[in-house]
Formats: C-alpha cells, sequence, structure tokens
C-alpha cells in the first residue's frame, strides 16, 4: 500500500466504511468528496474494503488485487477522461454480469464532476435499484457537482484536508526536492492537487508571481505589465492561478490577524510584511469570494485574460481604498 492510502485509513470516511462493511451494511452507492488524488486512491481502499473477507485486510490477495487496479470483480470507469453516456450504458450492462470470483462486484466511478445532467440522469435507476451484491463507490470534487437527484441516492462521505507535513511527505515521496515541497505544502490550503502544482518549477513561478502582484502592483500600469505576466498560465495553468491567488490571500489574511500558518517558516511569515497594510481586511475577504467567482467562470469557459484582467483591477481598487482610508485617519488624527 503507498503512502496516501495509508494516510487515508486513518481517516473518519475510510473508519465509517470499514465499521459499515464489518456489520454488513456496506451501502451500495457511496460518493466521496475531496482532492482529486485522494479520492482516487480513497475508491480502490474501498473496493479492498467491499471484496476482502475480512473487511479490508489490504493484505490478502483480494485487498492488493483491488489495491492494484487488476482484480477482476472491480470495474472503473470512465474509460476516456470526462464520463459519456456510452460510459453509463457500459455500466449498466457490467453491472448485471455475474461477479467473475465471489458474489460481488465494485464499479468505481471516478469524476463524476464530469458528468452532464443527462449522464447522471441515466445512472439514477441503477443507483436507487443496484443488482444484487454490486457496490458502486463513486467520487466527485465537489457535492455540488451532482444533481440533488443523484446525491439524494447516495451515502456521503468527505475526505479531510491534509496537514502540510503530510503533503510535503507525499510530494517528496513523489520526487519533489524538500524545500519546493515544504513551499507547495504550505501555500496549498491543504489541497493536494494544488500542492502537486506548486511543486512544479511552473507552479512555484505561478505562486511567486501572485505574492508579488499583491506587494507591488501600485497603478494601471501595473495592471498591464502584470496581464502579460499572467498569460503563460491560461491554459492547464489557469485555475492553479487562481487557486494560488486565493491561497495568497488567505495567508495574508492569516498573518495580518496575526495567526499562525501551518507549514510557513518565519522567514516566510517575513515576506508578506511590505504588503500587509497595503490591504483591509474586508478587501482580502472581498477579494477571496472574487477569485471564487473568477474560478466558476473559468469552468464555464469564461476568458483567462479577460478574468485576470478582473482580478488586478481589483486588487488595484482594494489598494487605493486601503490607503484613501489610511490618509484620511492621518489628517484626522
Ligand atoms: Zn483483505
Amino acid at each position: 500500500m503507498d503512502y496516501i492510502g495509508s494516510v487515508l485509513l486513518g481517516q473518519p470516511a475510510y473508519k465509517i466504511l470499514k465499521s459499515q462493511a464489518v456489520r454488513g451494511s456496506l451501502s451500495h452507492a457511496v460518493l466521496v468528496t475531496g482532492d482529486t488524488m485522494l479520492t482516487g486512491e480513497f475508491l480502490k481502499l474501498a473496493a479492498a474494503t467491499a471484496l476482502c473477507p475480512n473487511f479490508g485486510c489490504m493484505e490478502c490477495s483480494d485487498c492488493r488485487r483491488a489495491l492494484g487496479g487488476t482484480h477482476p470483480d472491480v470495474l472503473s470507469y470512465p474509460q476516456g477522461e470526462k464520463f459519456a453516456v456510452s460510459d453509463i450504458e457500459k455500466l449498466i450492462e457490467d453491472a448485471y454480469v455475474r461477479p467473475m470470483e465471489g458474489d460481488r462486484k465494485v464499479l468505481l466511478l471516478h469524476g463524476c464532476e464530469s458528468m452532464n445532467a443527462s449522464t447522471q440522469n441515466k445512472l439514477l435507476k441503477t443507483l436507487e435499484e443496484p443488482p444484487r451484491g454490486v457496490h458502486m463507490f463513486l467520487s466527485a470534487a465537489n457535492l455540488y457537482d451532482l444533481l440533488p437527484t443523484v446525491r439524494s441516492r447516495l451515502r456521503l462521505l468527505e475526505l479531510r484536508a491534509l496537514s502540510p507535513e503530510v503533503i510535503s511527505g507525499v510530494l517528496e515521496r513523489g520526487g519533489a526536492d524538500r524545500e519546493s515541497a515544504a513551499r507547495a505544502a504550505a501555500l496549498c490550503g491543504g489541497s493536494l492537487d494544488l500542492a502537486e502544482q506548486l511543486s512544479t518549477k511552473k507552479g512555484a513561478g505561478c505562486a511567486g508571481l501572485c505574492a508579488e502582484i499583491l506587494e507591488r502592483l501600485k497603478d494601471e500600469g501595473g495592471t498591464a505589465y502584470y496581464a502579460g505576466e499572467a498569460a503563460q498560465y491560461s491554459g492547464g495553468y489557469s485555475r492553479t492561478f487562481l487557486a494560488a491567488m486565493q491561497q495568497q490571500l488567505r495567508v495574508l489574511l492569516r498573518l495580518k490577524n496575526r495567526l499562525d500558518v501551518p507549514g510557513f517558516t518565519d522567514a516566510q511569515k517575513k515576506e508578506y510584511d511590505r504588503t500587509l497594510n497595503q490591504f483591509t481586511n474586508r478587501a482580502i475577504i472581498e477579494i477571496i469570494s472574487y477569485t471564487g467567482e473568477c474560478a466558476l467562470g473559468l469552468h464555464y469557459n469564461a476568458n483567462f485574460g479577460m478574468t485576470v484582467d478582473g482580478l488586478l483591477l481589483k486588487i488595484l481598487s482594494a489598494k487605493r481604498g486601503a490607503a484613501r482610508s489610511a490618509a484620511n485617519t492621518a489628517s484626522a488624527l
């Protein structure tokens, strides 16, 4: 079993699943939400637990094959990157074929946020009345990516965010050097997916640019310059850019309010000294929520360049507001 798997065994979500299995009341349709990297591993643990005669010993042949992805009674969907209606048609067909070995069969549905409404509707009946011995384990980044009618037919489990120490351990085992692993772990807000991206050279540059924008953006010339710099993150890194900006703002908010930032060294905290007084608490909170809207916009194919322009203007006007109110306070005194 790999490191992430052993960390997941200690999470409440897994303990709930295991105790259901031991009691003989394992739900037939379970949805787990959390980071993509974590939920992928969790589905393997769930499959092992459903098939193992000892409810997930993680050592027997059923467990090892379920974890290794070679168990003939564990089937995974979708076939491509995203769910298509044809995946659900195949799944329904597979569900009615008897298991190859025991009396149980496990269907794993990875990344259900990629299902559109008609695909989800097609799945409804099977979720409601799966054939005997069939267990379906679904994963999604976010619970609200699924229709209420689908959600209501699932037992819901939520994975917890990982600590910076665990995240940096995962990154180091994946080949990142110690320093970039620790920095990415401190800046990812508990998201392993974001940490993975931030530990790459490009991702670290992205986080650095976000910090620089918050510190140095001063005028309209700056917004044009930084819009140009951010353009290199359009495409595959556009969500990383927004997530990194959101995390930088969260760090700022914590430091501004003298709260500890898990995983941060004193030297890292000092890097924010010049930025802290340029924002009010309220402005930081507003920009955090704005970045959330931006991320949703990108999800619906908004243009990255225009999104960044809007964000830079928002940051600039927040800084001007803070400077004005500081000047007003000074003159009143
Ligand atoms: Zn076992």
